[in-house]
């Protein structure tokens, strides 16, 4: 299995590579990234945000059309919403194999602080992995510093370390068939 990451042309350029990196390591498992060539939907003009299941859509039939079994995250610059949350950092679809995380809510310019690249490829790595996380069959876990933590604010995405905990760790090796 392979970890198929698209990065849209928009997203903050130049962090590519060391978050691929970082979530190929954090997963243990190959992974690559390349420009984004699925189709962008589900954006709402009046909320100037993405109905992040509808974008799940698009990735999924995009996945269909190439016969693409592998996960494929999606990161995108736009922040997204879902049916009853005003945001999600991210969104999982386990059953397709689909992901998308958002930057726009991983910068410390949205929140008025100075900008600082490690804290936004950080942040990313950590969102990335939680969401491709799911995909390789991993739940939400209540160690506050483990990567499948579900945090609701950019406090608690801080706090969690760019590690799997011990539990989650063994789960992942029980899920995840070799090649
Ligand atoms: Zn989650
Ligand atoms: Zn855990």
């Amino acid at each position: 299995m392979h970890i198929h990451i698209f990065w849209d042309s928009q997203s903050p350029p130049g962090l590519q590579v060391p978050v691929t990196r970082m979530i190929s390591s954090i997963l243990r498992m190959p992974a690559s990234v390349s420009e984004n060539h699925v189709r962008m939907m589900g954006y709402v003009d009046e909320r100037k945000q993405i109905d992040a299941p509808v974008l799940l859509d698009s990735i999924q039939a995009y996945k269909h059309r190439h016969s693409l079994k592998d996960p494929l995250l999606l990161v995108v610059h736009q922040d997204l919403f879902k049916n009853g949350n005003s945001f999600v950092f991210g969104l999982a679809r386990e059953s397709v194999g689909a992901a998308v995380v958002s930057t726009a809510r991983l910068s410390n310019e949205y929140y008025g602080r100075d900008g600082n690249d490690d804290d936004l490829i950080d942040r990313i790595i950590k969102e990335g992995s939680h969401e491709v996380g799911h995909l390789l069959g991993l739940d939400h876990c209540p160690d506050h510093e483990c990567i499948m933590f579900k945090p609701d604010t950019l406090d608690e995405l801080d706090r969690k370390k760019k590690a799997l905990c011990k539990i989650c760790s063994e789960h992942l090796e029980g899920h995840v068939l070799p090649d």
